[in-house]
């Protein structure tokens, strides 16, 4: 079978499952705009369409796709054959808009793959077991790829995209962030605020579970991609992989609140209770038997957790409540940080020579996180690549 790289401008993303060096299967997504253009369709008639029919609407994008780009390659001589999910049974649970897939039935795949067919499977969407179509969540076409490829067995999955792989951080923030050729799946989980822009996330975590390897490449330009995969003795030595920065944080703070046991349930509980997402969250004990407590949450929920706050710290007869809205949150991520000390101090001084203040820190075995001002993230970035020598190959 021959390339098929190069006609993937009828379609979105073109992602193959390869075996032995083969296509064996060839997932797409809509055009560009396509979804988007759909959504708005739906928005025209109700603020709120029901999630069934949107499912019903979204994933005719990608059966245009699929047709189109068999089309392209039976002018090219292949043999190709297209399938929605619902022929080709990728049963999902019932979740319209975010659906899981649960199931694939690939025998239909491999009938026509044994014929000699390139099977092109429509990304995005599935089938409950009502029969109802469902779609998995914008950039399903991924998790989609990669459950089929976990399905088959593939060696490898290929998601063809518009940037040619995964970067040490943000190009725009600074222009010397270089190409990873090979990250593992937990890293690039905990890169996510990168990440998120070049595959859907939920796609690496079904990657990592099944331990299928992905690599994601350009559609426009040649070349290696980044490879996504299992931890080998040689990444030891790539000790950090990357900058991963969130600038849609906000911070609280309620200080001087009665220290016994409860406060911290009592002060997050009625966050929770609204629905609202916490992300780093640090405690201390101050020396008079009271402790301040902060937390972030997404910026959009700042000002409704800072109302909630507010008045639980009427209730614990707080002191005090504080927040701040511009501040983000930068990582320092790799697995080598499991078996060398001193990345973290090596991080703060690195920090601290730029003058930047480090307002809360957390830890994970392969991640550093700082809340620092929003002011200085790029400052912060730059300071950090260059402190561990990301430009440089490693
Ligand atoms: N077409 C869908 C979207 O735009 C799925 C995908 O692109 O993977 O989100
Ligand atoms: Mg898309």
């Amino acid at each position: 079978m021959g390339s098929i790289e190069r006609i993937e401008h009828v379609a979105g993303k073109v992602i193959q499952a390869k075996r032995d060096g083969h296509d064996i299967v060839v997932v797409v997504s809509a055009m560009s705009g396509e979804t988007n253009r759909l959504l708005e369709m739906a928005n025209q008639i109700s603020d709120s369409p029901v999630p069934r029919e949107l499912d019903v609407l979204l994933s005719t994008g990608e059966q245009v796709s699929i047709a189109l780009l068999s089309m392209a390659l039976e002018k090219q001589g292949f043999s190709a054959r297209s399938y929605t999910g619902t022929q080709v049974n990728i049963l999902t649970d019932s979740a319209h808009n975010k659906a899981r897939i649960e199931r694939i039935d690939d025998s239909r795949i491999c009938t026509d793959l044994g014929e000699g067919s390139i099977v092109v499977v429509a990304g995005f969407q599935g089938v409950d077991d009502n029969g109802n179509i469902t779609t998995l969540g914008r950039g399903g076409s991924d998790t989609t790829a990669v459950a089929l490829a976990a399905a088959l067995n593939a060696d490898e999955c290929r998601i063809y995209t518009d940037v040619d792989g995964v970067y040490t951080t943000d190009p725009r923030v600074e222009p010397k962030a270089r190409r990873l050729s090979q990250i593992t799946f937990e890293e690039m989980l905990e890169m996510a605020s990168l990440g998120s822009k070049v595959l859907q996330i939920r796609a690496v975590e079904f990657a990592g579970k099944y331990q299928v390897p992905l690599r994601v490449l350009s559609t426009f330009e040649e070349g290696e991609g980044t490879l996504i995969t299992l931890e080998d003795e040689d990444m030891e030595a790539a000790r950090i992989s990357g900058i991963a920065f969130n600038r849609d944080e906000a911070q609280l703070t309620i200080t001087g609140v009665p220290d016994h046991p409860g406060i911290a349930a009592g002060i997050l509980g009625p966050i929770s209770d609204a629905n609202i997402e916490v992300d780093m969250i640090v405690q201390n004990v101050a020396g008079d038997d009271t402790t301040d407590f902060t937390c972030t949450v997404h910026r959009g929920d700042y000002d409704k957790a800072l109302a909630i706050l507010s008045d639980t710290a009427k209730k614990l007869g707080a002191r005090e409540v504080s927040g701040d809205p511009e501040i983000v949150k930068l990582s320092l991520v790799g697995v080598g940080m499991r078996s060398h000390a001193g990345i973290a101090s090596k991080m703060f001084k690195a920090l601290a020579d730029e003058n930047i203040n480090i307002r809360m820190i957390s830890t994970s075995e392969i991640k550093i996180s700082v809340v620092i001002e929003e002011k200085y993230l790029e400052l912060g970035v730059r300071a950090l690549h260059s402190a561990f020598g990301l430009e440089e190959d490693n």
